[in-house]
């Protein structure tokens, strides 16, 4: 989709630090860090929201997590826990309207984060 911002990122046209990439996904940092290492897990497919997944590209993204998960956990000791989350909707405060994952690396009770 010629307007969306990870469209284009996907096809990189808009400069991001790519954390993991194959045929079906990619995983770069949102520009606004809730925590440090913060991703995003974006399918390549256009897509909006969860309510238009079908099963073969929700296999094909929510299989990724763990080991996208396991690798950003590895890539800093200090990583203690992790949230997975997902906005639906404007409602649900989804603000970009391509389906993505955060993961947000969680260090502390006290990281800016809640
Ligand atoms: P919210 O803005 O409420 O977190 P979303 O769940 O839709 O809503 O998240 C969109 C995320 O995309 C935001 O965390 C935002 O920082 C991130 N983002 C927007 N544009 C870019 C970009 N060019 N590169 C990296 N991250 C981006």
């Amino acid at each position: 989709m010629t307007d969306c911002v990870f469209c284009k990122i996907i096809a990189g046209d808009i400069p991001s630090t790519k954390i993991y990439e194959d045929d079906k996904v990619m995983a770069f940092l949102d520009m606004s860090q809730a925590t440090p290492g913060h991703t995003l897990l974006v399918p390549k497919k256009h897509i909006q929201d969860i309510f238009a997944y079908d099963d073969e590209l929700a296999a094909d993204v929510f299989a990724r997590l763990p080991k996208i998960a396991r690798a950003i956990k590895a890539s800093n000791p200090a990583i203690k826990g992790m949230n997975i989350l997902n906005n639906n909707g404007t409602l649900a405060y989804q603000s970009v309207m391509h389906s993505h994952i955060h993961l947000i690396p969680r260090y502390s009770e006290n990281d800016d984060f809640s």
